[in-house]
């Protein structure tokens, strides 16, 4: 269902407004524009682009600097046979529906999810209940040209209604082929023209190209980082000197082939993704040894048996609770969920717009031990921002088993350890003349058998004389082997090492997503005049972290202003000079809608005492003082050290008559 979606400051969110700002200050558009815009394709503009490099800085302070992650840069062509052999190019699939009149291609899950909306909303309409947000209304405005049926201001049952809330709350767990009856079961059709869909059919979302110009290296570009991280997992240990735990981590661009991008930058073709695979010795329990500082951070967790009930609103348990009941499966996974929660408060995304999302059972991959979405709640409702899944010991051990290439680690164990094994040796001297060149498969044929297996054979051979073994490839793949060329027998020996495949835990961050979410928290309107738009980015993500406007259009004013440009240059910080005529306070709210957190204003008092203020953006308050101490708490606030309200406590406030004046003019 839709969710009742709010500014900060509790006000509706109008989405017509906050595109609109988007647009005008340049954040982002939609690629190739003259061209015809393509859909799931944005370029970013200085504001988000610039966001998005303040964001990775955090990022890389609070995960691989702080973790101690080794990070790597991966090649995004990736030769098809690597995503043969980790199931992308099996499984890497959307499900879709044809409408076989118009061809249209119809996500599956996305055409349930409308249609069981639209009617709900149209119930809710019929009722005459107050619809909640624009989003409702558009739906309202669109109804007219709707055909199918899908959107009609009817009154549902009850308990259709219910059923329809059940359905969507537990959408997730639905196969292909259980969304295929729910179509049938509930006639759904497409909207726009009213057609009955086909079943839905798996469609790969990966880009495929080939690598030179033969065509005879086909290869595709990577969905995710993940997969060059496995295949450089034996450059990673060994520079880790053999030490378990540890992570690496990437950023880098992923592409997917959406089948239906939209809503902006949530669903896109081409996305910068951050993705840390963090290994551990699955015999340690997935322990982590930070676990015991994060224990008591409370966590709103939306359990996998929550959602199965039809229910939406998560429980706030502590991550030592969770862990202990099992309801998170590991303590390292428990760990990285709170460590998302505090990055997540860090840039500044709004808590109480924030949840972890279990994975209902057939949302997972087969081979995954649990899965947590981290989802942050925005206009369009919740998005899913970062995975955080356990994958086992599987990518690994595909691409081993694919290559034949080991990708494991080597223990150096405390205690040697001696071990009786069953052993089976081919006489060299008979089997050579006897095989010839395949003596040595047979005896690799052998090797491979397990130690039961062994046993087992070794029964056979003691009473009949002899055995069949396999050996795929040979011309004859079963042979014969007589007790005169074959020796199984128990042999004890002395090991000093244990060779083992981590599991890994994965945090996958979708960059877009939670700037995209992050700029709708950051925006609200002032009370007094609703064109006036803030983004109230902290001043440590902020795009642009001051502004220095003189007062007024006056070359006596220059000098200083020239002066504290140098000054912010020494310190590395970023600025806007606004020398424009138009009022000053026109020129703090349009920068406002900017986001920059500080103003640093030069009056003719700075002339006579060299004193300027400084600005809030938010609150609109000032201080004054000299430049230093300006300067010095702008470089504080832009370090996360202070707060404006720190700073206020140590530096005197300024109620500028004529600045005050003239921000009322404009407003
Ligand atoms: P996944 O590997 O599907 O779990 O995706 C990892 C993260 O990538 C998600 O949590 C999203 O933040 C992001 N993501 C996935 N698909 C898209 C997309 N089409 N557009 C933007 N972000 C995406």
């Amino acid at each position: 269902m839709a969710t009742e979606y709010k500014t900060q400051k509790g006000q509706d969110f109008d989405r017509a407004a906050f595109e609109s700002l988007v647009k005008r200050k340049n954040f982002y558009w939609q690629s190739f524009e003259p061209h015809g815009a393509v859909k799931g394709l944005f370029d970013y503009g200085h504001p988000l682009a610039t966001l998005e490099a303040e964001f990775l800085t955090i990022w890389r302070d609070h995960f691989v600097r702080k973790e101690r992650m080794q990070e790597l840069k991966c090649a995004m062509i990736t030769p098809y046979n690597v995503f043969k052999a980790s199931g992308h190019v099996e499984k890497f699939a959307d499900f879709m529906c044809k409408d076989p009149k118009s061809g249209e291609i119809l996500r599956t899950d996305h055409l349930i999810k409308d249609v069981l909306e639209a009617r709900l909303k149209s119930d809710k309409e019929a009722r005459g209940e107050k619809l909640e947000d624009s989003s409702e209304a558009d739906a309202k405005k669109k109804k007219k040209k709707v055909k199918a049926g899908a959107v009609v201001a009817t009154k549902l049952d009850d308990a259709v209604r219910e059923k329809y809330e059940f359905l969507l709350a537990t959408l997730d767990d639905y196969t292909g082929p259980d969304m295929g009856a729910l179509i049938k079961e509930h006639d759904i059709r497409n909207p726009v023209t009213g057609n009955e869909v086909e079943p839905p059919v798996p469609v790969n979302l990966m880009f495929a190209t080939q690598i030179g110009a033969t065509g005879k290296e086909p290869a595709f570009l990577r969905p995710e980082t993940a997969q060059g991280q496995f295949l450089s997992f034996q450059h990673l240990v060994e520079y880790n000197d053999n030490k378990m735990p540890f992570a690496s981590a990437s950023v880098g661009y992923s592409f997917r082939n959406e089948l239906s991008p939209r809503s902006g930058l949530l669903r896109v073709r081409e996305f910068l993704m951050a993705e840390i695979e963090h290994y551990v010795d699955p015999e340690s329990g997935k322990k982590h040894p930070k676990f015991k500082q994060v224990r008591d951070v409370k966590l709103p967790l939306l359990s996998r048996s929550i959602q199965s009930e039809g229910g939406s609103q998560p429980a706030h348990v502590s991550i030592g609770e969770a862990v202990d009941s099992k309801l998170v499966d590991n303590e390292t996974l428990g760990y990285f969920l709170v460590r998302i929660a505090l990055f997540m408060e860090r840039i500044g995304v709004d808590a109480g717009k924030l949840r972890f999302r279990q994975h209902m059972q057939n949302e997972m991959a087969h081979y995954a031990a649990d899965c947590w979405d981290c989802e942050l709640l925005t206009s369009y409702g919740w998005i899913e921002c970062v995975g955080c899944a356990d994958r086992s010991a599987f990518d690994l051990t595909v691409h081993s088993e694919a290559t034949g290439v080991p990708l494991h680690v080597r223990e150096v164990l405390k205690e040697p350890l001696r071990i009786q094994e069953w052993d089976a040796q081919l006489d060299k001297k008979k089997a050579g003349p006897k095989f010839k060149k395949d003596a040595s498969k047979v005896q690799a044929a052998l090797d491979k058998l397990d130690q039961d297996f062994r046993e087992k054979l070794s029964l056979t051979l003691d009473k009949e004389g002899k055995i069949e073994i396999d050996v795929p490839d040979m011309e004859t793949p079963k042979i014969e082997l007589d007790k005169d060329i074959v020796k199984i027998s128990k042999e004890t020996r002395t090991v000093s090492t244990r060779e083992y495949v981590p599991n890994v835990i994965e945090p996958s961050f979708g960059i877009g997503r939670i700037l995209y979410s992050l700029m709708e928290h950051a925006y609200w309107t002032r009370e007094d005049d609703v064109a006036r738009s803030v983004m109230s980015f902290k001043p440590t993500v902020a795009p642009i972290k001051v502004l220095l406007v003189p007062l007024q259009k006056d070359v006596r004013l220059m000098p200083l202003v020239e002066e504290i440009e140098e000054k912010l240059d020494e310190r590395h910080l970023s600025y806007d000079t606004d020398t424009s005529g138009v009022s000053i306070g026109k020129r703090y709210s349009r920068n406002d809608e900017l986001g920059i957190p500080c103003g640093i204003t030069v009056d003719y008092e700075s002339l006579e005492d060299g004193t300027f203020t400084l600005r809030d953006r938010d609150s609109t308050k000032q201080v004054r003082a000299k430049l230093d101490d300006i300067l010095d708490a702008v470089e504080s606030m832009v370090k996360g050290k202070e707060t404006f309200s720190d700073v206020q406590k140590r530096l005197p406030a300024y109620e500028g008559k004529e600045e005050k004046e003239e921000e009322a003019k404009a407003a």
